[in-house]
């Protein structure tokens, strides 16, 4: 039979640190320290798998658990020489939750469960201190009320005023009528006549009566901590962090310790290092005579634990370490054991009752980026962990936060939310609004900071994107033209905010009733996706030598390469600084956006709107100098490191002018009238635009565009060569499904190889030749395009939009509902799905290697900077991933860690 009940305490022990999928992190640890022979009070913990078995049973208990409660109940009874539920001597206890990754605050708790009418009296007589039974009494009429008579019951409260907030009100009510400062100076008659105004209060709101009975209090309580498993808070949580629905929280049940007896009760909250410095010193706070929810509900504002702790808001309450210095020299020692047993920084609670220390808590502490880098460096030069758990302790997404200015937590904590959205580009950004590119460009030039808030962007705005210090839109996923080029600027950005109405005409926001201007503050949080008004202040960027070491450390396990998708010098420039091995990824329509790129933007049009090959020729002839010099300066910042150049990929139609003065431009150049240049862009239009006349197609139905940039390159490399310059160019070909477009692209490259060498007489100009694999049908047939391709280059957004049939550029409009109902567990544009997408990279590797076994493979999509996906292309076998030049060090980090761990 399935065992349920995990016993833990001084006598017995069943659980350990390694049974957390079952026990919760909770359950786990308390079992681990009751074994390390801390004072940890007696219980018992119920496994994840029994709340798995509550919810397939419509939320029943199985068949014989409560009478398996009741022996661990008594064994409980026995150590702490009390009953629970009697007359004279009650025994009271605390249910708590503890899923198998700790979900800090997202479930419930409930203390002092066992008080009643029946067990007051013989508590009151047993400790002699009324007052502590009536203050322990009404926090758990308070929590009982909430937790397990509305929330679990699902009762939606009226008005939005839960019960707990009535009482809560009540309870203010009376300290401000009798001038109560604290929750301690309620004077013992009044909190006695709080519980029983509770009691009523609960009765008319809820229409129950409050339990009386110890046991159905029991019972009651485990059930809705199960229950809290699905709470709202605890399903978002969910969903923000990956973790699965199916793993279920744990109960455990223990006795209680009281914080509240008096002044020489404490209870307090501990991390073995400072969480936000990482420095090693013990960091704490502490309350006396409190209960565990006062030092984390902040109501009352919190002592120092000690010295070290102390700050300009506690400097003038006394640390543990001056009240009680022999308690907190036992914490301490404590701290040392749990530090050492674990290697790592824990966050204890603990709990003191008349002078006698418990430990009711220890887990793995959250930390900050920057803390968690210098924790794991000093633990490694202590000697406590080694090389590879040190490489494994830093979370490469954590490593965001290090590389951008972020928003000040600080001030985050009191901003005003407007809006959010999916946090495209990551750190944080304040600025004034503008609504178009050419007011960010303005303004940016009158030295304003600006943040770009458009419904989406197209590559006219892109002059903007780049002034402006952060970008928001209305519409648009992970992937879109936004999001990407945000992200390989190491730009702020939040796209698909779906709550702001942005009328650009006349330069307006709304955000349900609230209005928004031109040139009005806002702040944005990219890591997150928040959107806030006003101007927030910021945190600086980390440029730090103990992390160029730590990185060092980290590359020397590696083994894929790291390159970077840019396309501009000065970007290569930032790529060679944060480690790129090279280019995975230069898009050549990239030339046309930046700064300076009127003229060659230009020429693109009049060539994309020419109308017979003679005319385009003579466009693509003025364009190619320009095309030639920018591949050039590229190859020549990455010398003697491979560059992908991708031959032009976007639908020609984005490259039409839109505005009347560009048109009447080209109108002039070509020698035509206007009304024939909107003739010959309507022309272009197309439906499905995504898988249109794009990539390859382009260079079938007008090879002259592959033979001019082509040409380009290798005529950019002859010139290097002869300057004493080893450029590496690697021709890549996108979206193609056939081999026999590879074929058709390859002999027009062979032929622009061979005549640049004749040009320039030298020998030899090295290069690859190579696709993309971002269609399902090349993917399968990956073993006849390697025929042709000496590599492969996975671009996983247009492989993830082709294999769900999901636009990557509107996936904002459902994608929420398809997370929050669990029907995708996370954005696959922003996290590779290793069951679909994954398994057509499986198997191009398996049938590309089968043709050319040195086949060099690679991916380029926007998956290559993201840390699980990495793990995945490591597992698959590829060389090298490619990504936006900020996100390089999350890569460089993830593949050593999935060298160390595969
Ligand atoms: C891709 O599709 O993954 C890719 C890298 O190309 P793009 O994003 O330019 O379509
Ligand atoms: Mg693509």
């Amino acid at each position: 039979m399935t065992q349920y009940i995990y016993e833990f305490g001084p006598k017995k022990t069943q659980g350990n640190a390694t049974l957390k999928n079952l026990l919760g992190g909770k359950g786990a640890n308390l079992a681990e320290m009751a074994t390390l022979g801390l004072p940890v009070p007696p219980g018992f913990t119920i496994s994840t798998e029994c709340c798995n078995h509550y919810f397939d049973l419509d939320g029943r208990f199985p068949d014989s658990l409560e009478a398996k409660i009741a022996l661990a109940m008594e064994n409980i009874e026995r150590q702490m020489k009390m009953k629970f539920g009697d007359k004279n001597n009650p025994l009271l206890v605390s249910c708590r939750s503890g899923a198998r990754s700790s979900m800090p605050g997202m479930m419930e708790t409930i203390l002092n469960v066992g008080l009643c009418s029946s067990t007051i009296p013989g508590l009151v007589a047993k400790t002699g201190n009324e007052w502590f039974v009536y203050d322990a009494y009404r926090r758990l009429i308070m929590m009982y009320s909430d937790v397990v008579m509305e929330k679990a019951e699902q009762i939606k409260p009226q008005n939005g005023m839960g019960i707990r907030l009535n009482l809560e009100m009540m309870m203010n009510n009376l300290k401000n009528d009798k001038g109560y400062t604290n929750d301690t100076d309620i004077s013992c008659e009044d909190m006695k006549g709080l519980c029983s105004r509770f009691k009523k209060k609960i009765h008319e709101t809820l229409n129950i009566e409050f339990p009386d009975d110890p046991k159905e209090q029991l019972m009651g309580a485990i059930g809705a901590v199960f229950k809290s498993w699905n709470g709202r808070r605890a399903v978002s949580y969910r969903r923000i962090e990956h973790i699965p629905d199916n793993w279920g929280t744990a109960v455990n049940v223990q006795s209680m310790v009281f914080g509240n007896m008096g002044e020489t009760s404490a209870t307090g909250v501990a991390f073995s290092r400072d969480p936000a410095t990482g420095d090693n010193k013990f960091y704490g706070e502490w309350l006396v005579n409190a209960q565990g929810e006062d030092v984390v509900a902040g109501t009352r504002t919190p002592n120092p634990l000690n010295n070290d702790t102390k700050n300009p808001q506690n400097r003038h309450l006394s640390s543990l370490e001056e009240a009680m210095p022999a308690l907190y020299a036992q914490l301490f020692d404590i701290r040392n054991t749990l530090e050492s047993h674990y290697r790592d920084m824990q966050d204890i609670e603990f709990t003191i009752q008349e002078g006698h220390l418990y430990i009711l808590q220890c887990r793995v502490g959250k930390r900050t980026a920057t803390a968690a880098l210098n924790m794991a460096m000093d633990m490694f030069e202590q000697g406590m962990i080694d090389e590879k758990t040190m490489i494994c302790r830093l979370d490469p997404k954590v490593l965001d936060d290090m590389l951008h200015p972020i928003v000040d937590p600080a001030a985050e904590k009191t901003a005003e939310k407007i809006a959010e959205g999916l946090p495209a580009g990551p750190g944080g950004a304040w600025g004034q609004i503008v609504f178009t590119s050419e007011d960010a460009v303005a303004w940016t030039k009158s030295d304003k900071h600006v943040i770009l808030l458009r419904e989406e962007t197209n590559p006219e705005d892109i002059e903007g994107m780049r002034a402006a210090c952060a970008i928001l839109t209305a519409r648009g996923g992970m992937t879109s033209h936004a999001a990407l080029v945000a992200r390989g600027w190491g730009k702020c950005c939040i796209v698909g905010a779906g709550a702001m109405k942005i009328n650009a005409k006349t330069k307006e926001l709304r955000v349900g009733a609230k209005i928004f201007h031109e040139g009005d503050f806002i702040t944005l949080n990219g890591t997150r996706g928040i959107v806030y008004q006003g101007r927030l202040k910021m945190k600086d960027s980390l440029e730090n030598p103990r992390f160029q070491k730590f990185m060092a450390i980290a590359d020397s396990y590696r083994t894929m390469k790291v390159r970077a998708n840019v396309d501009t010098p000065e970007d290569a420039k930032i790529a060679l600084a944060f480690g790129a091995e090279g280019i995975g990824l230069f898009r050549t329509e990239h030339m046309f956006y930046g700064s300076d790129s009127g003229k060659p933007l230009f020429l693109l049009r009049k060539m994309i709107l020419s109308k017979s090959k003679e005319e385009r020729q003579v466009a693509l002839d003025e364009l190619f100098p320009f095309v030639k010099q920018e591949i050039s300066n590229t190859l020549s910042v990455m010398d003697a490191l491979p560059v992908t150049l991708r031959l032009l990929d976007p639908p020609l139609h984005e490259f039409v002018p839109q505005s009347q003065k560009n048109q009447q431009e080209i109108a002039d150049a070509l020698r035509i009238d206007l009304e024939e240049v909107l003739k010959r862009s309507a022309l272009l239009k197309e439906s499905n635009p995504m898988i249109g006349h794009r990539g390859v197609r382009l260079g079938i139905t007008f090879p002259e565009i592959t033979r001019m940039q082509v040409t380009a390159v290798f005529e950019a490399c002859a010139e290097l060569i002869q300057t004493g310059k080893n450029p590496l160019p690697e021709i890549m070909v996108p979206v193609t499904c056939n081999e026999k477009e590879l074929a058709f692209t390859h002999k027009i490259v062979t032929d622009c190889h061979a005549r640049t060498l004749a040009k320039y007489e030298i020998k030899t100009i090295p290069y690859l030749f190579g696709t993309m694999i971002e269609i399902p049908r090349a993917a399968l047939i990956a073993d006849k395009m390697a025929k042709y391709a000496q590599f492969f280059s996975f671009g996983t957004n247009d492989l993830t939009q082709m294999t769900f049939g999901f636009s990557r550029d509107d996936i904002g409009s459902f994608m929420n509902e398809y997370i929050d109902n669990a029907i995708l567990t996370s954005d696959p544009f922003e996290t590779l799905d290793q069951e679909a997408v994954g398994s057509l990279i499986e198997i191009s590797v398996e049938r590309g290697k089968k043709t050319r076994p040195d086949i060099k493979l690679g991916i380029c999509g926007e998956h290559g900077g993201d840390p699980a996906s990495v793990v995945f292309c490591h597992k698959a076998g590829l060389t090298y991933v490619s990504c936006s030049p900020y996100r390089i060090p999350i890569a460089r980090l993830s593949a050593a860690q999935a060298a160390i761990l595969n």
